[in-house]
């Protein structure tokens, strides 16, 4: 089978990548770590996240990742409960940041990338090469709470619009971005004086309504900065706005004709953290688990075989790839990268081109 008759069959026609930044497999599959919810080091505000420990396993992450658990699970995917040796990995070895996002959107991991250093990306990302494509030109967005991402999707390179950091709107904007716009920074992060991951949310939402990307990566990070300052119950407050975040973005593209059953949402992170009961704020290379992720997907073109069981090993550099598929797109990179993840996308066999290694 070609890869044209391929795409033709697929459904999808928009992609939504979502990254909620540092926020491990163990909150994903086993929900708040009990023995860390109940050290006063790490929990300093128990009564906010004791509805997450009141149940057992599985009705526990699904207190804290409701829309994760009660509509992807169910009509969607999850990798990476390690439980049953279903593992998703980064392959670069830094288990930062950048690294991660880079090794997620580009497709390998490349040595150069060491730091979250602010510097543009040499590589083109597949948000890049989608915006290249006739099909995706000009529909290709970017949000993000991070400010490095000008630099990860290199802007000005790809021509992606991109809205990192504290930016505002621009353009002919709606009433609710100049309201956004205006209020940004009155009631930024007090902990590192970003934005909350709420503001980056409904930039992205308005300018969905208004602008119709095809294509929309959204990464939150607050996971991330409260895992750092070692504050559990911020961590998973944090977490399970995101899940609402996403059930309110889900819910949007559901009751919007342009994008109802013809969007597929792909849901991860760029980084584990160290694992056990202390280890867990940081993440690097010797921490143990840093180098440990997950993915969910839901969309017309996923089979909905819910939380993944089988014995298995999959990479991040695999979601550039998997990304460009659902596009119906042959992505094309400089060197080797991850193959698609083709048990995502629903085929009883797998065509040549989505096991295919570069050209
Ligand atoms: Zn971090």
């Amino acid at each position: 089978m070609s890869f044209s008759t391929f795409a033709q069959e697929l459904k999808t026609e928009n992609i939504i990548i979502v990254a909620l930044d540092g926020y491990r497999w163990q909150e994903v599959f086993e929900g708040a770590d009990q023995r860390i919810i109940q050290n006063p080091k790490f929990t300093k505000n128990r009564s906010g996240v004791d509805r997450f420990t009141h149940g057992s396993t599985t009705e526990n992450r699904k207190a804290l990742m409701p829309f994760l658990w009660g509509e992807v699970a169910v009509h969607g995917q999850l990798y990476g409960n390690r439980r049953f040796g279903n593992k998703v990995n980064c392959s670069n070895l830094q288990l930062l940041s950048y690294p991660g996002y880079s090794e997620m959107l580009v497709g390998f991991a490349d040595l150069r990338i060491r730091s979250n250093e602010k510097k543009i990306n040499p590589n083109a990302t597949v948000l890049e090469f989608l915006n290249r494509q006739k099909e995706f030109q000009n529909k290709v967005a970017a949000f993000s709470t991070w400010d490095a991402f000008p630099y990860i999707l290199s802007e000005e390179r790809s021509g992606i619009h991109v809205n990192a950091g504290t930016e505002l709107a621009d353009g002919e904007i709606s009433r609710q971005e100049r309201w956004l716009n205006g209020n940004q920074d009155k009631v930024v992060n007090p902990s590192n004086g970003a934005r909350y991951d709420e503001y980056t949310y409904l930039y992205a939402k308005e300018f969905v309504k208004r602008k119709k990307p095809k294509v929309l990566f959204l990464s939150f990070n607050e996971t991330d900065e409260h895992g750092h300052a070692g504050r559990y119950d911020e961590y998973l407050m944090a977490a399970n706005k995101a899940d609402r975040l996403l059930a309110d973005l889900w819910n949007y593209i559901q009751s919007s004709p342009d994008y109802k059953n013809k969007t597929t949402l792909i849901i991860t992170t760029d980084h584990g953290r160290g694992s056990g009961k202390n280890n867990w704020t940081k993440h690097r290379l010797f921490a143990r688990g840093s180098g440990q992720i997950w993915f969910a997907v839901i969309g017309p073109d996923t089979p909905p075989t819910g939380e993944m069981k089988t014995r298995n090993k999959y990479y991040q550099k695999q979601l550039a790839r998997t990304i460009s598929a659902f596009a119906g797109q042959q992505y094309h990179a400089p060197r080797p990268t991850g193959e698609v993840m083709h048990t995502m996308i629903r085929r009883e066999e797998t065509p040549a081109i989505v096991s295919a290694q570069n050209e």
